[in-house]
């Protein structure tokens, strides 16, 4: 089980996050554009294309019970439209984007931040998202240098809870929900 971006999020889900409003955005990677490296992809787009950095979130989600926002970066081009110009594994046409130009203050040494939102009221998913948490604080406070050591303590927490983490899941997701694994299948068409 991951987070994994399914082909719709409900308005009611992304309200949970505070997010009111999103645009889908075109994508079209141009040539040498890095996956999950948007600012500089966008960066290299306007010094040949001109335009802006428009910072905002994307989205993804696991199991129904948490939703990540992702910093990205996409182009304001001259004619103010928006842009994504950075290879995505999962959508190859449009990508669901909420601008927000707060993003900014939470860029570290040029790391992108990442927002973990809890759908549901539970201790367990509290505490599993706490240590994702703590894992991507490590990451931005050490440019992604985190010790091998650091990173098993929380792995090794987080396995412990993750059966528990697994069955919250498959509660919450409906037949005619996304199914809980990241498939992009309906789960009536896959996992039991
Ligand atoms: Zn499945």
């Amino acid at each position: 089980m991951h987070y994994f971006d399914p082909p719709n999020i409900e308005k009611s889900i992304l309200r949970k996050a505070g997010i009111n409003e999103t645009v889908l955005v075109p994508i079209k990677p141009f040539k040498g554009a890095l996956p999950q490296n948007c600012l500089n992809n966008v960066k290299a787009y306007i010094d040949s294309f001109g335009g802006e950095v428009q910072l905002g979130w994307i989205f993804s989600i696991m199991g129904n019970i948490a939703l990540k926002l992702t910093a990205h970066a996409v182009v304001k081009t001259n004619e103010q439209k928006f842009l994504c110009v950075t290879p995505n594994p999962y959508r190859k046409d449009k990508v669901r984007f909420s601008p927000d130009n707060g993003v900014n203050a939470l860029i570290v040494n040029n790391f992108l931040p990442q927002k973990l939102v809890p759908l549901i009221t539970n201790k367990m998913l509290d505490n599993y998202l706490a240590l994702e948490r703590e894992m991507n604080d490590l990451r931005l406070a050490n440019s992604g240098l985190v010790s091998q050591k650091q990173v098993l303590d929380i792995q090794l927490k987080a396995q412990v809870l993750y059966p528990s983490i697994l069955q919250l899941a498959k509660e919450n997701t409906s037949q005619k929900d996304y199914c809980f694994c990241g498939s992009n299948k309906k789960r009536a068409k896959c996992c039991k």
